[in-house]
C-alpha cells in the first residue's frame, strides 16, 4: 500500500482555485518531489495531507489514514516542517527541541539531532537569534525529533547557503536510509535532480508529469552534444555513419557530435578504432530545468 495516496485532490479559497486536480503515489521508502513555479498548488497540497487543510473534493490517505479525521494519531508518525514564523520567538532551540520531543511516544534522541544539524552550540540561542539558517535546520531537526515514518518537507533548504543546502541533502539522504519515506516541495532544480526518486510537475493546480528526474528528462529530449578536439585531423562525415549520430559540425580545431541514445559510447569506440584520442572531452545533455521548461513553460527561479 502506498504511504500517500492523493486522488483529484481539489481545492480552492473562496473562487480561487489553488489546486484544480492533482492526483498521486507515494511508495514506502521513497524520496518523492513536487516540483512546480509559483503559485501552483504544492503547498496547498501538502497541507491538505497534514490535515491543516479540508479539500474540497478528492480523495487522501497518508499511512492508510485519513489526514482530518485521524490527526491525532497521524500528528504521532508524521514529522512536518513549520514554516517560518510559526515557533515561538523567545524559546531557546534545546527548549524547543525537548518540548517537542515530549509530544512523541518514540522521540528520537535531541543531542544527537543537535550535532547532526551543527546546533549543539546553539542550544542556548532564542530562536528568534538565531540566523535564518539555522532557523530553517531547527525546522528540519524539530520534523525529526519524533522519529516519523513519513516526513513532510515544505522548501527544505530555502534560504541556506550553498555548503548548508549540501549538509541538509546528506541528512535527508541518511534519514531516509533509516527508512523514512519523505515528500519534498521545492523549487530548486538542483535539489530535486540530486534527492528524488521520483518527482510530480505540478502546474497551475494540475499533475503534468510524475517520473523519475532522468525520465522527466528523457521525455523532453534524448539530445546529447559531444565536443573533442581530435588529436589528428579527422574527417567529420565519419561520423555520420554512426546511426546514434544527428549532426557532426566542426568548431575551429573542435568537432561538435550531436545525436541521442548511447551516442558518447559509439563516438569514443570509433575514435579508439581510429586511433585518435579525443582532447577536452565534454559531454553536455539536457537537465532538470529543460525538462521543467519544457513541461510548464516556466523558467525555474
Ligand atoms: P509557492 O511556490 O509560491 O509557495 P505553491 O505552489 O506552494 O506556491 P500555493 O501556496 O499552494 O502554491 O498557492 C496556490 C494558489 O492559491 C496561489 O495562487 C496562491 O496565491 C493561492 N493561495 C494560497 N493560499 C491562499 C489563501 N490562504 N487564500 C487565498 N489564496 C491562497
Amino acid at each position: 500500500m502506498p504511504v500517500i495516496e492523493v486522488e483529484h485532490l481539489h481545492k480552492r479559497y473562496g473562487d480561487k482555485v489553488a489546486v484544480d486536480d492533482v492526483s498521486f503515489a507515494v511508495e514506502r521508502g521513497e524520496i518523492f518531489g513536487i516540483l512546480g513555479p509559483n503559485g501552483a498548488g504544492k503547498t496547498t497540497t501538502v497541507e491538505c495531507l497534514e490535515g491543516l487543510r479540508t479539500p474540497d473534493g478528492g480523495e487522501l490517505s497518508v499511512l492508510g489514514l485519513d489526514p482530518r479525521r485521524d490527526r491525532a494519531e497521524l500528528r504521532q508518525r508524521v514529522g512536518v516542517q513549520l514554516q517560518e514564523g510559526r515557533l515561538q520567538d523567545k524559546l531557546r532551540v534545546g527548549e524547543l527541541l525537548d518540548l517537542y520531543a515530549a509530544f512523541y511516544r518514540t522521540p528520537a534522541d535531541p543531542g544527537e539531532l543537535l550535532a547532526t544539524l551543527g546546533l549543539t552550540e546553539h542550544r542556548n540561542t532564542a530562536y528568534k537569534k538565531l540566523s535564518g539558517g539555522r532557523q530553517q535546520r531547527l525546522s528540519i531537526a524539530l520534523a525529526l525529533v519524533g522519529s516519523p515514518e513519513l516526513a513532510l518537507l515544505d522548501e527544505l533548504t530555502t534560504g541556506l547557503d550553498p555548503q548548508a543546502r549540501r549538509d541538509t541533502w546528506d541528512l535527508i539522504e541518511a534519514v531516509r536510509a533509516q527508512g523514512v519515506t519523505i515528500l519534498l516541495v521545492t523549487h530548486f532544480m538542483e535539489e530535486a535532480e540530486r534527492l528524488c526518486d521520483r518527482i510530480a510537475v505540478i502546474d497551475a493546480g494540475r499533475v503534468v508529469a510524475v517520473d523519475s528526474p532522468a525520465g522527466l528528462v528523457a521525455r523532453v529530449t534524448d539530445e546529447q552534444v559531444v565536443r573533442f578536439r581530435p588529436s589528428a585531423p579527422l574527417d567529420p562525415g565519419v561520423f555520420e555513419a554512426l546511426p546514434e549520430v544527428r549532426s557532426v559540425e566542426r568548431q575551429g580545431e573542435r568537432l561538435v557530435v550531436r545525436g541521442g541514445g548511447n551516442v558518447l559510447h559509439a563516438v569514443t569506440s570509433l575514435l579508439a578504432r581510429l586511433g585518435v584520442i579525443a582532447g577536452d572531452l565534454r559531454v553536455e545533455q539536457a537537465g532538470l530545468d529543460d525538462a521543467f521548461v519544457a513541461l510548464t513553460g516556466h523558467r525555474p527561479e
